[in-house]
């Protein structure tokens, strides 16, 4: 709730503050229990930030994070210890994110030794069912992360994850550091544990192709808020803010899932430490007019509970989408 996360900004003496940067700024979502919830947008809208802060991984420096009807914006120690166990975090890259000197075994031995969810005695048969779970074969307990290929590596990093018996997972873009050809089997990995242990699934992506056909909502952010957050087939037939509607339209036709987007027909993502006065999106939006230099536009929720933050987002369906004259 109003999630707010500022880095830098420091004063020191005899030095110049340090630029500032509102890494998340407000952001209020709420993620129901057993669904796949996406959060998209490029690299510096304060994604992986937010997902943190969900986590309690960072410390939000405004607003609140409930858990299951509980505040735990302020959690620490013991009760913190146990929340962790419930709420994981997938990394992006499967390489950097295992212990290189543990063999797999071990690396996942230890949150449920942790965790009191296995005895010594019981953890090796844990381990096995668990790499079966995630598509490897038990023998692969003996060996090192080095010995696996990058799909495995996330399989075991997924393992890893799961070995506390998390009841909320979220995957800071899971796939994006995989080949493409093997992203597809990640994430219907991923889509059959979530069925199959009853998770929650929160998953982070830079564009809505990886997405599209595993999630049952979608936030899109930009620099730091929440432009728009709609249910997945609404926010494809019909994205009503134009930032994504450039996100959809960069996406490759020939194969819409699984492909990295090509980049953004936009220009590059201004400098997060001073972003554009107004809406943020103004100085690339084919819609913006003299108001949304000026104005920030509020979130708008409509009924079935889209949410969209564009003065002009009503207007610009009736126009069909398409970019209006030049007027301004
Ligand atoms: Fe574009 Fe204006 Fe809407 Fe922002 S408020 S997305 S600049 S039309
Ligand atoms: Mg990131």
């Amino acid at each position: 709730r109003e999630l707010s996360k500022h880095f830098g900004g420091e004063r020191r003496l005899l030095a110049a503050p340090t630029a500032r940067v509102h890494a998340v700024n407000g952001v209020s979502l709420a993620v129901q229990a057993g669904e796949t919830f996406a959060i998209v947008g490029e690299s510096g809208c304060g994604k992986s930030t937010l997902g943190r802060l969900l986590l309690r991984l960072i410390e939000s420096s405004e607003g609140r994070v409930l858990y299951r009807g509980r505040d735990i914006t302020h959690l620490r120690d013991e009760p913190l210890r146990a929340l962790r166990r419930e709420m994981q975090l997938i990394f992006q890259d499967p390489f950097s994110s295992l212990n290189p000197s543990m063999r797999v075994g071990r690396l996942l031995a230890e949150p449920m030794l942790l965790h009191r969810l296995a005895s010594k005695r019981s953890a090796a048969a844990k381990v096995a069912e668990l790499l079966e779970t995630v598509g490897l074969q038990a023998a692969h307990a003996n060996r090192y992360p080095h010995e696996f290929s990058g799909g495995q590596r996330q399989r075991i990093g997924i393992a890893r994850a799961l070995a506390g018996e998390p009841r909320l997972v979220i995957g800071d873009e899971p796939v994006s550091a995989l080949d493409v050809s093997v992203q597809a089997q990640v994430i219907n990995l991923l889509e059959t544990l979530k069925q199959r242990l009853g998770l929650t699934l929160v998953i982070i992506a830079h564009d809505l192709a990886v997405i599209r056909h595993m999630s049952d909502r979608v936030a899109v952010m930009y620099l730091g808020q929440i432009v728009e957050l709609a249910p997945v087939e609404a926010l494809y037939d019909m994205p009503l803010h134009p930032y994504t509607q450039a996100l959809l339209k960069a996406i490759p036709a020939s194969t819409p899932h699984l492909r990295h987007a090509r980049a953004l027909p936009l220009g590059d993502l201004p400098d997060p430490t001073s972003p554009p006065s107004g809406c943020h999106f103004h100085p690339r939006c084919p819609h913006a007019r003299p108001m949304c230099a000026t104005e920030m536009p509020l979130r708008q929720t409509l009924p079935g509970g889209r949410q969209v933050a564009c003065h002009f987002w009503m207007e610009i369906q009736n126009a069909g989408g398409s970019a209006p004259a030049a007027t301004a």
